[in-house]
């Protein structure tokens, strides 16, 4: 976008400009001349606002480089201005990361989940993950925090988890509050692991993909021309109590959901009926031992000892979640998927059957090409995607385009 034949309206220099030369110098970072010709104002203007994110701290500047003409200057975004913190709890994990203003990493920490976790261990490691941050965060910078998880109410700020007993609500928020001066923000799972990929990862810059996730269970994140849908109830993606998979009963107390043929409940059963694979001992205290740790030993069989059934147990699974891929591109067309999760471990297994679903291109995909990734981004993405709702808030203002010729 050139802008400098356009003039930009006094409304958005008053409300926005400041903003816009922040989210400008994010994306890449910028010298005077460059934020003049973006934005077509008078470099009186800009240097006003510059100076005011300089003596704020928020941007930072390079040392003049000789160029003959004038001194060039590079202005960066200050990573050390601000810490927001991203928390992602899940069964298994719960992790921590500070992010800076220009969205680098500063600390990442995590707690491993006993399970079948007591409530108040639950909430312990969550505590202990955000003491961490912050007594590794310097000079008290994290401003703002915000929890992902499984179920969150945004009602009543409680944290609703089959993890927890009796699916007690816990609200560590209340008692975070009591504790701390910290801005609190709560968001699904899937959504930060998607926002993550927006920011970080295989998503920047795609206006329409999906994010599947394989890891415990199944689920789905979907941005929609470059915003990320969270439906009415902030609670869609639950592609694995999608149902007709099976006759079994799920977790959620429907019958025959995608989770109970391929998830590491599907997994469990599996391994209660082939006790030779984690060895009769094991397989006796399998409702005992951490989910991330059936997944662990079943992965291991398949990719390490390349157990046959293992193998073809994993390749099943594939075939359903290549079929639930298929439906959402049926109904959505993204152009591209990301798929992520502990289970991609087995990459190898597991893509060739999903990109043989996808390629098949079946109508009306005949002449369509979808990319499919795998996300790079690792088990911290729930918490980088936390700290990335935080920083949006940040950098989400009205595209400049809107504002120019109003006047
Ligand atoms: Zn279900």
């Amino acid at each position: 976008m050139n802008n400098s034949n356009n003039k930009i309206s006094q409304y958005f220099v008053r409300n926005y400009l400041n903003k816009a030369i922040l989210k400008r110098i994010f994306l890449k970072p910028q010298t005077r001349t460059s934020l003049i010709e973006y934005f077509g104002v008078r470099p009186n203007t800009i240097s006003e606002h510059i100076n005011e994110l300089l003596e704020e701290e928020k941007i930072i500047q390079s040392d003049p480089i000789k160029t003959g003409g004038r001194d060039l200057v590079t202005l960066k975004i200050n990573n050390n201005h601000s810490y927001y913190a991203g928390v992602v709890i899940d069964g298994e994990k719960i992790k921590g990361v500070t992010m800076g203003l220009a969205g680098e990493l500063v600390y990442k920490y995590s707690a491993i989940n006993p399970q079948p976790s007591g409530n108040k261990e639950f909430v312990n490691n969550i505590i202990d993950v955000v003491s961490h941050l912050i007594d590794n965060t310097q000079d008290n910078k994290i401003c703002s925090l915000c929890f992902a998880g499984e179920h969150f109410s945004t009602k009543d700020n409680t944290y609703h988890s089959e993890y927890i007993d009796n699916y007690e609500m816990v609200d560590f928020i209340s008692y975070f509050k009591k504790l701390m001066k910290l801005k609190f923000k709560l968001q699904s799972g899937i959504y930060s692991k998607t926002m993550a990929e927006r920011w970080f990862g295989k998503g920047k810059g795609i206006e329409n993909f999906a994010f599947f996730n394989f890891g415990t269970g199944v689920s789905v994140g979907i941005v929609n021309k470059n915003i990320l849908n969270q439906g009415a109830y902030q609670i869609g993606g639950q592609l694995g109590h999608t149902r007709k998979f099976s006759d079994k009963k799920c977790r959620c107390g429907r019958i025959g959901c995608l989770e109970t043929v391929a998830s590491v409940w599907a997994v469990k059963d599996f391994l209660r009926n082939n006790p030779d694979i984690l060895s009769e001992q094991m397989t006796k205290k399998i409702d005992i031992l951490p989910l991330a740790n059936i997944i662990d030993s079943y992965l291991n069989s398949a990719i390490i000892e390349q157990n046959r059934k293992s193998i073809l147990h994993l390749m099943g699974m594939a075939e359903y979640w290549a079929i639930a891929i298929r439906n959402i591109i049926d109904i959505l067309a993204p152009s591209k998927i990301i798929i992520g999760g502990t289970m991609l471990r087995a990459k190898n297994i597991i893509l060739p059957i999903i990109e043989n679903e996808i390629r098949s291109k079946l109508f009306p995909f005949e002449d369509k090409d979808i990319l499919i990734e795998v996300s790079e981004l690792g088990e911290y993405n729930g918490a980088i995607g936390g700290a990335a709702f935080l920083l949006e808030e940040i950098y989400n203002i009205p595209e400049p385009e809107y504002f120019f010729d109003l006047i």
